[in-house]
């Protein structure tokens, strides 16, 4: 495809960082491009200035039927499938790709692809850490950090390795993306606001496997039954991992121990209580990278020691600091009702939860128990303060704030020595703040503004 770009008229949709990013790939090998994107022409100052420099044409404030006079088109993966534009393309007879679909057709390089509900973004960084002490041209992106266009524009070579976080938007709409190792570490239902249901949710992450051959593998979660269901579709070598069961194949938990076994591995490869990641959906997010990379070809002693050494990605489970005794842990990505679980089965002190924001739906009924359990003291933010309050009615300590300010004046007040103050949201953060990354740092930089304490 890459060779048949020249002169070839491509809409991108979005004109964000990705869109951005294959504007100048494509561009570059010979493409007319038109970019269209639904927001007001003063959210892209910069990206008009780069367009105009790029003598691309481009529309701002919705899409026309432009769009439509193309041989193809190429979308972000902000654009939610329900969109009216999607639908028109989708109604047309025009070929629709995705950022990432269009990025591989210039990769050389092996591609490992990882993707789940949760978990991506923590697995990518750690993969990419571990790979790095092995290859001398590893690069870490996709829907983290840097998209794949701009990973791939300088070229590459058979020996480059892309480590890529992908979400299930870009996944929609792949045709000969082709990963050489892959994962999907779990599957639960999120983003019902972008695809139309579950069914198109689930579906985009089975895609993964789709162009996978029998010389690739394919990593599966044996604890997640939508990820191992993945695997089951799968025509590559299929190695599963495990916290929860002995495996004859795979790497998994056994006491604190963690093992790998396949081909000529039969290793224990460290005591989890080692590690300095926090919690069991950590152990797992370790045993899933340590078969990519060994699958990849990397030494096993300096994945090893890249992963005892990983001390996790800002914003998931990252502590900020003591005071007067008390821990402070920012978790501010916990944007779901499942990650809020996760958050709270990883701690054995007791809990003052500071939690709320925009609800995606979820349900908290779910985890009354657990919550009366590890938290002892709850602060709840944002629009879905009730709604939480009412599912968390076992807990009798709750109190409620309108800023992250007045969310950590109410923390340290209360905190007790020994207590853990946890920031996880378990709620999308746009209701009060610009993004989860924007909530974090508030919450930190509250944290900090405190004396220096214990
Ligand atoms: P993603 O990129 O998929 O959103 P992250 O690594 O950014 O995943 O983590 C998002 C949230 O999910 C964090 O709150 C984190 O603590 C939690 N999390 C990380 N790994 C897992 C996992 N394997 N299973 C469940 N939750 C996880």
């Amino acid at each position: 495809m890459k060779d048949e770009l020249s002169n070839k008229k491509i809409t991108l949709l979005g004109m964000g960082k990705s869109g951005r990013a294959a504007a100048r790939l494509l561009s570059e090998a010979g493409a007319e491009l038109f970019m269209s994107d639904s927001g007001k022409s003063e959210n892209f100052v910069s990206a008009i200035e780069e367009l105009n420099g790029m003598n691309i044409p481009y529309e701002t404030a919705g899409h026309t039927d432009r769009v439509l006079e193309a041989d193809f088109v190429v979308t972000s993966p902000g654009i939610p499938e329900s969109s009216d534009v999607i639908k028109k393309v989708l109604d047309s007879d025009l070929p629709l790709y995705t950022e990432l679909e269009a990025a591989s057709w210039f990769a050389a390089g092996k591609i490992t692809a990882i993707t789940g509900s949760n978990g991506k973004t923590t697995c990518t960084s750690l993969l990419g850490e571990m790979m790095k002490g092995s290859f001398d041209d590893v690069r870490v992106g996709g829907n983290i950090g840097t998209p794949f266009s701009s990973l791939v524009i300088d070229g590459d070579n058979a020996d480059t390795n892309y480590i890529l976080e992908v979400s299930s938007f870009q996944l929609k709409w792949i045709k000969d993306f082709h990963p050489s190792l892959a994962t999907v570490l779990n599957v639960t239902p999120d983003h019902l606001d972008w695809h139309t249901d579950l069914a198109s949710y689930v579906g985009a992450k089975d895609r993964i496997v789709e162009n996978m051959t029998a010389e690739d593998c394919f990593v599966y979660n044996l604890d997640d039954e939508e990820s191992t269901r993945i695997a089951s579709l799968s025509k590559s070598r299929k190695l599963p991992f495990s916290v929860t069961q002995e495996l004859e194949e795979g790497c998994w938990l056994e006491g604190t121990e963690l093992k790998l076994k396949f081909d000529s591995f039969d290793e224990k490869i460290l005591d989890i209580k080692d590690l300095k990641l926090r919690g069991l959906h950590n152990v797992a997010n370790a045993a899933a990278c340590m078969i990519l990379t060994t699958q990849g070809g990397a030494s096993i002693v300096r994945s090893g020691s890249a992963l005892l050494s990983f001390e996790g990605v800002e914003h998931r489970l990252e502590t900020v600091r003591m005071l007067d005794e008390v821990s402070y842990v920012n978790d501010s990505k916990s944007t779901n009702v499942d990650s809020l679980a996760v958050a709270l089965n990883s701690f054995d002190e007791p809990l003052v939860l500071i939690a709320g924001g925009r609800d995606k739906g979820g349900d908290f009924n779910s985890l009354t128990e657990l919550a009366a359990k590890k938290v002892k003291k709850l602060i709840l933010i944002g629009e879905a303060d009730e709604k939480i309050a009412k599912a968390f009615w076992k807990i009798k300590d709750v109190h409620f704030a309108t800023s992250m300010k007045a969310a950590v004046e109410t923390a340290v007040m209360i905190a007790e020595s020994g207590e853990v103050v946890l920031l996880s949201p378990g709620c999308a953060s746009f209701d009060m703040f610009k993004n989860y990354e924007e909530r974090g740092k508030e919450f930190k930089d509250e944290v900090n503004s405190y004396g220096a304490g214990s």
